[in-house]
């Protein structure tokens, strides 16, 4: 008899990492699906990071690591902070997990009780909901829309604050939107924040490096916040490391330690052959992140081109991050051999069985209007899955 307990029963899973596996299946059965759905760099790791995990390997790296990281990892994250955030750390306020999306997890299953509040901006990345209700806390979530910008104002965070918000989780730039915060934006917040001085700030930077202006900003910086401020970051999308589960964060001592606490009960910290080649990533020449970073710009310039040639579609052309969140709402009501889509899970339905190009629907990231494409593939792709897409909704009627 299955008796599965009621976390995982109420836990939704991820769309993206669903989308993605049935794309895989249907590339399996031989059908030519343009995988446009799940976030990752199509880059290979670079190889000197490879061979810092071939040494690894060889140097016996195959015992147990230190439960947070080995030092000389901490050490390099302290020092990327400092060098790329202006962001002090001390080692101890490091922890090194099995991806960002792990340290999320740390994070909040040692912050958040039951009917804790945690203020979530969206549209917003597919697992923070749901890993707020894995703690039994309580989603908040505040809509910004395409005339904002995808973007939270000050005016909306302060209205979403009550006695029992615990955190605050803020991701810039944006999976899904692309959105990046202004350092004037983050500062409007940090204010707000500042005033009421028990909420925490989880600021998911994942995306610092895929930036199409300029410098990245950390909600971090401010003297008035940071020490309520958890910055997660990770190799995976800088470094093109998805596979290699290497995740990190930056916080005060004391969450730190819990998490520390929490992974000495869980996983024993990280693989230790990923967190060598995380030091390499880290501490070597960055000019691979330069050039992936001009490559996925070159891609968002044509994919937004490409998407505003599609007629009833609308664009926000992201600042950063991988992905392009367009409005798709125009074409709900419309048939297709008298099946109607009302929603952007039938459209993507419709386009990854009739266009073979799968994408992610709006409702995992709670905007159900929009759909999510990933642009983290070749332009070869990009322009023939637009075409395939411009095709198949003009067969709509
Ligand atoms: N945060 C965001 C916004 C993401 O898109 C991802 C991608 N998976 C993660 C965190 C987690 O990244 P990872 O676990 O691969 O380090
Ligand atoms: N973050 C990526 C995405 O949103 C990878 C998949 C996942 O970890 O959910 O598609």
């Amino acid at each position: 008899m299955e008796s599965l307990s009621n976390r995982i029963v109420s836990l939704s899973p991820s769309a993206t990492v669903a989308m993605n596996q049935k794309s895989r299946d249907l590339q399996a059965k031989g059908v030519d699906v343009i995988n446009l759905s799940v976030g990752e760099p199509d880059f290979f790791t670079p190889d000197h990071i490879k061979e810092a995990a071939k040494k690894a390997i060889d140097d016996n790296f195959s015992f147990y690591p230190p439960v947070s990281g080995f030092p000389d990892l901490k050490k390099a994250i302290v020092e990327k902070f400092k060098r790329e955030n202006n962001l002090e750390y001390k080692p101890e306020q490091i922890v090194v997990s099995c991806g960002a999306k792990h340290s999320l997890a740390n994070v909040l299953m040692v912050l958040i009780d039951k009917g804790d509040e945690v203020i979530i901006p969206a549209p917003y990345w597919v697992s923070y909901i749901e890993l707020v209700k894995l703690c039994e806390g309580t989603p908040v979530v505040v809509h910004s829309g395409f005339e904002s910008n995808f973007k939270m104002t000050p005016e909306q965070l302060e209205k979403a604050i009550t006695p029992k918000t615990k955190a605050l989780l803020i991701c810039s730039p944006s999976n899904p939107t692309g959105a990046v915060y202004s350092r004037n934006e983050l500062q409007a917040l940090a204010e707000i924040l500042a005033r009421h001085e028990t909420i925490l700030v989880i600021s998911d930077e994942i995306y610092e490096h895929i930036n199409y202006i300029g410098g990245h900003e950390s909600i971090a910086q401010f003297g008035n916040i940071k020490e309520r401020c958890v910055v997660i970051n990770g190799v995976s999308k800088s470094y093109a490391m998805t596979g290699w589960r290497i995740g990190y964060f930056g916080a005060p001592v004391w969450i730190a330690k819990a998490c520390e606490k929490l992974q000495g009960q869980t996983t024993t910290g990280a693989t230790t052959i990923a967190q060598k080649a995380s030091v390499a990533a880290l501490t070597g020449d960055q000019e691979c992140v330069a050039d992936m970073n001009k490559a996925f710009k070159r891609r968002k310039d044509l994919i937004v081109r490409l998407i505003n040639d599609i007629p009833g579609l609308r664009v926000y052309e992201p600042d950063g991050a991988f992905y392009v969140f367009p409005q798709i709402s125009a074409y709900f009501g419309k048939s297709f051999n008298g099946n109607r889509i009302d929603s952007s899970n039938d459209l993507c339905i419709y386009l990854l069985e009739h266009a073979h190009i799968a994408m992610v629907p709006g409702e995992a990231f709670g905007d159900p209007g929009c759909a999510r494409i990933s642009f983290a593939t070749s332009d070869e792709k990009l322009v023939e899955a637009m075409k395939r897409m411009k095709d198949a909704l003009g067969r709509l009627r």
